[in-house]
């Protein structure tokens, strides 16, 4: 997935644990087949070829995916929209522009995003993208759903602890061989190298988004590259969002849907949510926590 996947199990010798490892790596390589927009034979690019043209027939998993990635644009008033994907390249985070793009240029941007544009039909398990040029893609969920499939498979198989590390997203079962629960570091987003607090997760996954890879700066603002699609304008004022959730799925999503809604309405937000928690840093480093989270702090 353009990603490094780190898988940890805990077995009785390590026969038995590369043949666990080996059957994730084989379940992380099918669904990127399945979801991979840069694949052009993969039923996600099929659907993106067909866009104004025609329904398309996918995997019940794939219409599954979609299904519930539209749940979470209603869920998060349109920040999360994996329509996303055919926004115009007005941003650029190469260190290529020179000024900030005109209102226009900006507004004009989003006309082909829209998750209301994403048309399921459940009988016959077909995506119809109704405008021409308009485009899926699952950058902000597809690692953490590959996650999730690959921690059941595991699951299934009969292994009871391990870790799927996603480059940075963790997703958790099981205790250490020890009997100790597995604790999972949050990177401070001021200081890459340093973790700034220490959460124990027994089952569950805690998903980072941050702005500290890729951005601009305009007047003195940082602009990161997740994008409002509803307006075109990148984000700005967080640092980063880490999102703990019992699915990597749902985490992995609304990481990014916070940064997208902002501190106020994203921890509003998190908060109506049973199970989830949400701890924000912004560009100050002034740190900001849900409800019902208890970190330790390092
Ligand atoms: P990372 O991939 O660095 O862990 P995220 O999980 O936050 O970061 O995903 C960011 C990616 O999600 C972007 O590179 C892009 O592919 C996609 N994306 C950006 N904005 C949105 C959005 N508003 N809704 C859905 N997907 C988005
Ligand atoms: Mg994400």
């Amino acid at each position: 997935m353009g990603n490094r996947f780190d898988i940890t199990v805990v077995a009785s010798d390590s026969i038995q644990s590369n043949k666990y490892i080996s059957l994730a790596i084989d379940e992380i390589s099918r669904i990127e087949k399945l979801i991979s927009s840069w694949d052009a034979n993969s039923q996600t690019s099929d659907i993106n070829k067909n866009a104004g043209i025609k329904p398309v027939q996918v995997d019940k998993e794939l219409f599954e995916l979609i299904e519930r990635a539209i749940g979470i644009s209603k869920l998060t008033d349109g920040a999360f929209d994996i329509s996303y994907a055919g926004m115009d390249k007005v941003w650029k985070f190469d260190g290529s522009m020179s000024g900030m793009p005109s209102n226009e240029v900006i507004k004009a941007s989003v006309v082909k995003v829209g998750f209301k544009n994403i048309l399921l039909n459940k009988e016959g398990s077909t995506v119809f993208l109704k405008l021409e040029g308009m485009k899926i893609g699952f950058g902000a969920i597809g690692k953490g759903y590959a996650a999730d499939k690959a921690k059941s498979l595991l699951i299934k198989m009969g292994v009871s602890s391990g870790i799927i590390n996603a480059s940075g997203d963790m997703n958790i079962w099981g205790v250490q061989p020890d009997g100790k629960e597995w604790k999972v570091a949050i990177t401070n987003p001021l200081n890459k190298n340093n973790a700034f607090a220490l959460l124990p997760v027994n089952n569950g996954a805690l998903v980072t988004s941050g702005n500290y890879e890729k951005y601009v700066v305009f007047n003195n603002k940082r602009y990161t590259h997740i994008i409002d699609p509803r307006t075109g304008y990148p984000c700005s004022g967080i640092s980063s969002v880490s999102v703990f959730a019992p699915k990597a799925e749902l985490a992995d999503a609304l990481a990014t849907s916070v940064f997208v809604m902002g501190k106020e309405v994203g921890l509003n937000r998190i908060n109506q949510l049973p199970q989830i928690e949400c701890v924000i840093i912004d560009d100050q480093g002034k740190i900001y926590t849900s409800n019902n989270i208890e970190i330790d702090k390092l």
